[in-house]
């Protein structure tokens, strides 16, 4: 049965999926007095993703790039419902949602139906394996908080156990060998923090084996960083080899099993290479709900990739269902900038439509929207931390581009991320982890 909603029976109900870039800016912009609005995510929070390799290593703390969603919807002028809870299906007919929640540790869940008027989808993407066998089981992920934490708990478990005596020289090489696959930014910014850990901390408290820690970067293209400038990624290149990162380009990974990888080199052989710790990121595909929405509108949702958006962000085939971000797709990258413009411009306009809606219940908002002027993105420029206090930065400059790489964009780096974070308080824990870690290093403590 469908649960009580706060509900104003005058006003339309807006339900909202995520509580990530997309859907967190229309919860943040949206005027409340208009709709009844319910929130569902299996999250209660935002999360800063351009920040999360930092916590990968302990350069920042997890709590400081999250912000609770219930400290948003306190400031709304109308009460908002939130639902700590997984949208799994959907009837676009009745116009309802299934929603699972957790019911205990053991992994017993409940169902529970909503309905809805208006419903924006923002759920995101999901990691993707390609069904490579033994990703799931073996590697670790860096797409959600979850995956931060257990990326820093296998480092320090794997050094840990490294430093062992009784152990042999090739288990000690095995446990000390870091691998990132995936040449993307997430693989690039990673692989950066950890070996900024390796030299400020491991080499100060496990001297006999910081020399003998090795990090591998395995990408299947020629060259890592497909999407930006080929200066900066030569910088890039170059940097990781100062670095002793080591970038196995045109490899491609094959298997991965408990202890070692598979991967296919350029010239088609194949070797297993032993591996203590292996980072899996390789990009994103669909949520799983995503594919049932699609089915609601199989003629006009062809795309297995996502939801086929128009340049008003309704999806293709659905009547009253928009979508925006990474699991939309309408042409732009999957980009929090994308995301956060789009969930812009929609609350933008949705809140000018309730108003006609106001004058007159029958107006049809999702038809009416067509009369805004449509989305466009407008790229703020590409950054991204490479280790060693160097940042590289693509940006549009009176229509040209401008490419830097270095300290200077290190600093640049660091203040653009700092005056986009959520909210003061996530910038001041933000600017207060940098100053700890200046003073007192990164915390080594197994949780
Ligand atoms: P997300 O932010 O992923 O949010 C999806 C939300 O939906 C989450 O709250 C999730 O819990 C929820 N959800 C999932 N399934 C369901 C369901 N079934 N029902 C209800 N809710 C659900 N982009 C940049 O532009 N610049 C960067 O520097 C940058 N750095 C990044 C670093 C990392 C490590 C990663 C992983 C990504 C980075 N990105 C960056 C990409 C950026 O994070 C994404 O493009 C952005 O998060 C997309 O926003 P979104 O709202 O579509 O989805
Ligand atoms: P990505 O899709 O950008 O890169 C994944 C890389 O993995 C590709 O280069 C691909 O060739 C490689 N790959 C795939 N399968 C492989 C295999 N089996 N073996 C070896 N290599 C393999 O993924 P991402 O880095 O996770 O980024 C996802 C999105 O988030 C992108 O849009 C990206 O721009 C964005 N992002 C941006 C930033 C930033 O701007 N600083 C940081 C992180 C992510």
């Amino acid at each position: 049965p469908a649960e009580q909603q706060p509900f104003d029976p005058s006003k339309k109900t807006m339900v909202l999926l995520g509580t990530g870039w997309g859907s967190t800016t229309i919860l943040k912009n949206l005027d409340t007095e208009n709709f009844n609005v319910v929130v569902v995510s299996p999250r209660n929070y935002f999360l800063f993703t351009p920040l999360l390799p930092s916590c990968t290593v302990g350069t920042i703390e997890n709590r400081s790039i999250m912000e609770p969603v219930r400290l948003l919807m306190r400031h709304k002028n109308r009460e908002v419902k939130f639902y700590e809870a997984e949208c799994t299906d959907i009837d676009a007919e009745k116009k309802e949602l299934v929603l699972e929640r957790r019911k205990s540790s053991e992994g017993q869940t409940e169902k529970i139906i909503i309905n809805y008027d208006y419903l924006v989808v923002g759920v995101g993407g999901t990691v993707n394996t390609f069904g490579t066998p033994g990703v799931e089981e073996n590697a670790c992920f860096l797409k959600e908080m979850g995956d931060a934490r257990k990326i820093r708990r296998r480092l320090i478990d794997c050094v840990e156990k490294a430093s062992f005596d009784h152990i042999s020289e090739a288990e000690r090489d095995r446990l000390l060998h870091m691998v990132v696959v995936g040449g993307g930014p997430t693989g690039i910014e990673y692989a950066g923090e950890l070996h900024d850990f390796l030299e400020d901390d491991l080499a100060q408290w496990y001297p006999g084996l910081a020399d003998r820690v090795r990090i591998t970067l395995v990408e299947a293209l020629p060259n890592v960083l497909p999407a930006f400038d080929k200066k900066l990624i030569d910088y890039t290149q170059s940097t990781f080899s100062d670095n002793k990162i080591t970038i196995l380009t045109r490899t491609m990974v094959k298997e991965v099993k408990d202890k070692s990888f598979i991967v296919q080199n350029p010239d088609g052989t194949r070797s297993e290479i032993p591996y203590g710790l292996l980072v899996w990121a390789t990009g994103i595909k669909s949520q799983p709900v995503v594919n049932k929405i699609r089915e609601q509108f199989s003629a006009a949702q062809t795309n297995g990739r996502g939801l086929l958006v128009d340049e008003y962000m309704r999806v293709k085939g659905a009547k009253d269902v928009w979508a925006l971000g990474d699991c939309a797709l309408s042409g732009y990258a999957p980009l929090a900038q994308v995301a956060a413009q789009q969930g812009k411009w929609l609350s933008r306009n949705l809140n000018k439509l309730s108003k006609k809606h106001a004058e007159d219940p029958d107006a049809d908002m999702f038809a009416l929207i067509e009369k805004s002027r449509p989305f466009k993105y407008s790229s703020q420029g590409s950054l991204a931390y490479i280790g060693s206090e160097k940042a590289i930065a693509d940006l549009p400059f009176f229509n040209r581009n401008i490419t830097a790489g270095g300290i200077a964009t290190f600093w640049f780096w660091k203040s653009a991320y700092l005056s986009e974070l959520f909210s003061l308080r996530n910038s001041t824990l933000v600017a207060s982890d940098w100053v700890k870690r200046y003073f007192f290093g990164r915390d080594i403590s197994r949780e």
